[in-house]
């Protein structure tokens, strides 16, 4: 039996084996990305449909707290800050429209705020909206950690025994100390009661993490990593700390008071992290997105390719890749 590491090494009749890059990603990359996954998974290209369904958030609503994460615009979608919100079933179709020469299926990604934040109800009736569209294949809902009760569970549990369903959380780090700082509204403890409670129930589970946060020291940084990886987490996305217009954090980077992370730096931790996470974890992004109106730093963050092809770049040179430092332990 394989047992990982950080889970499970008091057992001293085991060895610990480094990894070799694998031969299952069929892509030129040295991490596991979402496309080359999905391809290997369903033999086509698909493609993530970003929905805004109407959800808030409860750390901003006063549910949890009020004011949200200190870098958290609050605006919700570019679509909601047009007007009135598109059904769901508008909302694919026109990104089929758009995406429809790239990908030939589709997983509908509920993403603006908190995406369970919903009578259990309410949430089955947009669910299915979306599961009825032609060409969709699943879903992927982005929400907190302590709006997943266990009825939301149950509901989300039954359309992954017929389709592809993700749930992403959000967490950032796995320090209270930075948690706190970031106001994010729950702890350490209530993001690991979440993955307990979604594991075994045949949904894939992403987590959200933030490069950059003020105060965190490169082994901090680490430590989430490695926590993580020890966890039955199946995906993760990783991306810098963005000071906003409007935002807390904003106010703090325009005071002076908090200095972002440079390139050079994310880049070398983000290949850090990937060398700890296991191979098998997609990893669905590596890049900040959107915000141009309102972004104030850092600026190397808007050039999302630039800082794609300087990770890929930084492992290639220390001849490396996702999982090297990932140790299986062997009976
Ligand atoms: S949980 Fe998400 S939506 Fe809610 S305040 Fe934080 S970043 Fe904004």
């Amino acid at each position: 039996m394989d047992v990982f590491y950080g889970i499970d090494c008091k057992n001293t009749t085991k060895k610990e084996v480094a990894l070799a890059k694998p031969d299952f990603w069929k892509n030129s990359k040295n991490y596991y990305d979402l496309k080359s996954y999905w391809r290997n998974l369903f033999g086509c290209n698909v493609h993530k449909l970003a929905i805004d369904a109407g959800f808030t958030c409860p750390n901003r609503d006063g549910h949890v707290a009020i004011g949200g994460c200190i870098y958290c615009d609050g605006r919700g979608s570019k679509l909601r800050q047009k007007g009135e919100l598109p059904s769901v079933a508008d909302q694919i179709a026109s990104g089929k429209k758009y995406y429809k020469p790239q990908a030939s299926k589709f997983i509908a990604y509920f993403q603006t705020f908190t995406n369970t934040y919903a009578q259990v109800e309410k949430l089955q009736a947009i669910y299915d909206e979306a599961m009825a569209q032609e060409d969709v294949i699943g879903l992927s809902i982005g929400t907190r950690p302590d709006c997943l009760g266990p009825d939301v569970i149950e509901l989300l549990g039954g359309y992954a025994k017929k389709y592809h369903i993700w749930v992403e959380l959000g967490l950032q780090s796995i320090h209270d100390k930075t948690l706190q700082f970031i106001n994010r509204g729950h702890n350490y403890q209530q993001f690991l009661n979440a993955v307990n409670a979604l594991a075994g129930s045949g949904l894939n589970i992403c987590v959200h993490i933030i490069i950059g946060l003020p105060e965190e020291r490169d082994e901090d940084v680490l430590t989430t990593a490695r926590t993580l990886a020890a966890l039955p987490i199946n995906g993760i996305k990783i991306h810098s700390l963005l000071a906003l217009e409007g935002t807390a954090l904003g106010e703090m980077y325009k005071k002076g008071t908090i200095s972002m992370i440079t390139k050079e730096k994310y880049v070398s931790l983000v290949a850090d992290v990937l060398e700890i996470l296991p191979p098998e974890m997609v990893i669905q992004r590596l890049t900040a997105d959107g915000y141009h109106d309102i972004f104030l730093a850092p600026d190397w963050a808007m050039n999302k390719l630039d800082v794609l092809n300087s990770i890929n770049k930084e492992l290639s040179r220390r001849d490396s890749y996702q999982g090297k430092h990932y140790i299986r332990i062997k009976n």
